[in-house]
């Protein structure tokens, strides 16, 4: 699928959180290449007006950095999100330096950071990252089945690059979580077993099935993955793996 960007001005960048534990979001793209199929940010397409299939879209903002610094004058103190309805760290990303830009921002008045990604291109901002006072980096991993990924995720990292970007980031003793949302068909044992030596914490998230995801279960003859009681076992398998790190439940 070709990627469609446009270059856009952006009124506001940071934009205020409803997430609990997260006062601001930062999102320097519209859309996501990476174009996983139960991504819940496809909901950005009523207000942007985008007709265009998820994943073959971004929109850039390339005002960015000028609008952060900005905003960042005249905003009280408090935890940055990157990002939440986007990809901050999607291939084009290489290009823009959009994420690199707004760290550099962040870091002059020290906000505190979370980054959320799935890409291993977070490693070129290492030493970015390493001079933040309050920074944590979550890598998303829904599964260990790389099958299953390439469905999901057809354009994003593979779970390999995955668990690598989350043992480097912890080697360079940078706070880092596994997301691991929405929990897709899995091996929980081996899951966790990959990932439990390069973390501080984990995150884990049901699946929000939208029709799209629930056909593909079906075709696929999953359909004890639409089981609540199903989905409740794996979760409570993933926590035994990860016993003695702190795990939230969404
Ligand atoms: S990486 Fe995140 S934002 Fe991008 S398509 Fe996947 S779920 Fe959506």
């Amino acid at each position: 699928m070709s990627l469609i960007i446009r270059e856009i001005k952006a009124e506001s960048i940071l934009t205020k959180s409803e997430i609990p534990g997260v006062d601001y979001c930062i999102n320097p793209y519209v859309g996501c290449a990476h174009g996983c199929r139960y991504c819940y940010a496809t909901f950005m397409k009523r207000y942007t007006g985008h007709i265009e299939a998820w994943g073959s879209f971004v929109d850039v903002k390339i005002n960015t950095p000028e609008i952060l610094q900005k905003q960042l004058k005249r905003a009280r103190m408090g935890r940055v999100m990157i990002s939440s309805v986007t990809d901050a760290y999607q291939p084009i990303e290489s290009k823009y330096k959009l994420t690199r830009q707004c760290l550099e921002i962040l870091l002059q008045s020290q906000f505190p950071v979370d980054i959320l990604t799935k890409s291993p291109l977070v490693l070129r901002d290492i030493d970015l990252i390493k001079k933040f006072k309050d920074i944590e980096v979550g890598i998303t991993i829904t599964t260990n089945d790389e099958k299953m990924q390439k469905i999901f995720e057809p354009n994003a990292p593979s779970i390999i690059a995955r668990i690598r970007t989350l043992k480097t980031l912890h080697d360079n003793r940078i706070k880092t979580y596994a997301f691991i949302g929405p929990v897709l068909p899995m091996n929980p044992e081996t899951l966790s077993e990959k990932i439990n030596p390069h973390v501080d914490s984990i995150i884990i998230d049901r699946m929000n099935y939208a029709s799209k995801t629930l056909k593909i279960y079906q075709r696929m003859n999953l359909n004890e993955w639409l089981e609540k009681d199903f989905i409740d076992d794996i979760i409570q398998r993933l926590k035994n793996g990860f016993a003695g790190k702190p795990v939230t439940i969404c």
